[in-house]
């Protein structure tokens, strides 16, 4: 009992010094792409974006529970209201994602959109299955985990979607590598938003410690950069060139001979 406490608390330090993570340099996407089309809203552990559609806004995850007054706040200082915003697309469902769902969704009364992977777990408050892939993650799957309300998903997806009936020039593709729930967001603007698939920072991207399979994570990154983003941006992390992303998949083809 007592080596167990000693572990939860030693996963407990690591996981917010992990949360809290300073943030390195980012790209300035506007130096990159005029139109650009998404707006990040940085929280502590998983980031929220908007994007800009013809008829109002898509909303991309809902952060942990308790969110709710970071969000509004942020949308207030965006000058946005909350009922321009019609869609909110889970990228996956992981706690750190949909715990603050329920009350993004009652306070802007949009439709959820997810995988249909997904909703098993969400509508009963559950996890989609956190696969540790190291020592660290194996200790960090002992903390006990996020307070989550369910939610009902409106709208369930299998394969690619468009997104031009939300006013939104791009899709929604499946990149079930990190969580078999994964979508990640290809925008005509040139902007790709990964949720999980790839986290860190310029110079510090790496594939994380929790995911389902690694083969088919580099099937997900190969799907995205095949899009030719010029910006990435991550859940857990900053904003990316897509050309860095690109490199990243190279290297390791690299590494394993191919
Ligand atoms: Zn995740
Ligand atoms: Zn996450």
């Amino acid at each position: 009992m007592k080596r167990k406490g000693i572990l939860i608390m030693v996963a407990a330090v690591l996981l917010l010094s992990a949360g809290c993570g300073s943030e390195g340099e980012e790209v300035d996407v506007s130096e990159v792409i005029s139109d650009s089309i998404v707006t990040k809203i940085p929280m502590k552990y998983s980031h929220v974006f908007l994007i800009r559609g013809s008829g109002g806004y898509v909303m991309v995850d809902a952060a942990t529970e308790g969110s709710l007054p970071e969000i509004e706040s942020a949308l207030t200082g965006l000058g946005i209201s909350p009922d321009e915003i019609g869609l909110i697309i889970l990228t996956h469902g992981h706690k750190d994602h949909y715990g603050g769902l329920k009350a993004v969704k009652e306070l802007t009364g949009a439709e959820v959109l997810c995988h249909e992977n997904a909703p098993s777990y969400i509508r009963k408050a559950e996890s989609e299955p956190v696969v540790a892939q190291n020592f660290l993650g194996r200790l960090l799957n002992r903390l006990p985990e996020l307070p989550s309300p369910a939610v009902e998903p409106d709208i369930v997806i299998r394969n690619e979607t468009d997104l031009a009936p939300w006013g939104v020039p791009g899709r929604i593709i499946s990149t079930p590598g990190h969580s078999i729930g994964s979508v990640s967001i290809l925008l005509e603007t040139g902007e790709a938003l990964v949720g999980d698939t790839v986290r860190g920072e310029s110079g510090k991207i790496s594939l994380g410690m929790f995911y389902e399979e690694e083969e088919q994570l580099w099937k997900d990154i190969a799907a995205v950069t095949a899009a030719e983003p010029k910006v990435v941006y991550f859940s857990h992390g900053g904003i990316i060139r897509g050309e860095e992303l690109a490199a990243f998949l190279e290297n390791r083809t690299v590494r394993q001979g191919l």
